[in-house]
């Protein structure tokens, strides 16, 4: 088996290469997924959120995602507790995926703060999706985000150089989705059958 961890700026292409990976056959998790599941109504990741920060942050029984993104936004505290309940359950998660591999197949988990939470020691292989600037503005404008938002979210993460520091593999996706499909192709047909025999 082989544990790929996929990382890239916000819209750089990170899910669609997620996608053609899940096409391709490998098992494709997402953190963020987690990340929300892991403060679900009835889970104790729940019950830890409301714990802390009291029934304030609940809108008809179930965690306000924005109203708790903002209580953590400007209290740094705050947003340590946060992390400090779900990074665990997040965690545990993703390791509980790891166990459920057979034989030969490939995990590819989508962390999109893969350097930013130090995590380059779970994989056996990193690939990072990058994409010019102004092509990113394009399609997260037509994704409804705005200028601003895409302005705060890039300065919160790690940078490309960052990323790339710490990847095996730079997916350039600056072109169209058959050049994206193309190359996660020779990835999934040549790299990773290459890594797997490594790993005996
Ligand atoms: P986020 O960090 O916000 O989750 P992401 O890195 O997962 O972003 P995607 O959601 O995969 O990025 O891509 C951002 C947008 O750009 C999506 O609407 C997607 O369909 C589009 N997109 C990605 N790659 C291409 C491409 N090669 N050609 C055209 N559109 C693309």
């Amino acid at each position: 088996m082989v544990v790929v961890g996929l990382t890239g700026g916000i819209g750089s292409g990170k899910s669609m290469v997620g996608e053609l990976f899940a096409r391709l056959g490998a098992v494709v998790v997402d953190a963020d997924q987690l990340a929300r599941e892991s403060i679900d109504r009835g889970t104790d990741g729940f019950d830890q959120v409301v714990s802390f920060f009291g029934d304030s942050v609940l809108s008809n029984g179930a965690i306000d995602r924005r109203v708790l993104a903002e209580r953590v936004f400007a209290d740094a505290t705050a947003r340590r507790k946060l992390e400090s309940i779900i990074h665990p359950i997040v965690r545990s998660q993703f390791l509980q995926a790891v166990d459920a591999l057979h034989g030969e197949e490939v995990l590819v988990y989508e962390i999109p703060l893969l350097v930013e939470s130090r995590a380059e020691g779970l994989f056996d292989f990193i690939i990072s999706v990058e994409c010019e600037i102004s092509i990113r503005y394009e399609r997260l404008r037509a994704r409804g985000m705005s200028s601003n938002e895409i302005d705060s979210r890039i300065a919160s993460q790690a940078t490309a150089e960052e990323r790339a520091a710490i990847a095996d593999l730079v997916i350039t996706n600056n072109g169209t989705q058959e050049e994206l499909l193309r190359e996660v192709e020779r990835i999934w047909e040549s790299i990773l059958p290459a890594l797997q025999r490594a790993k005996g």
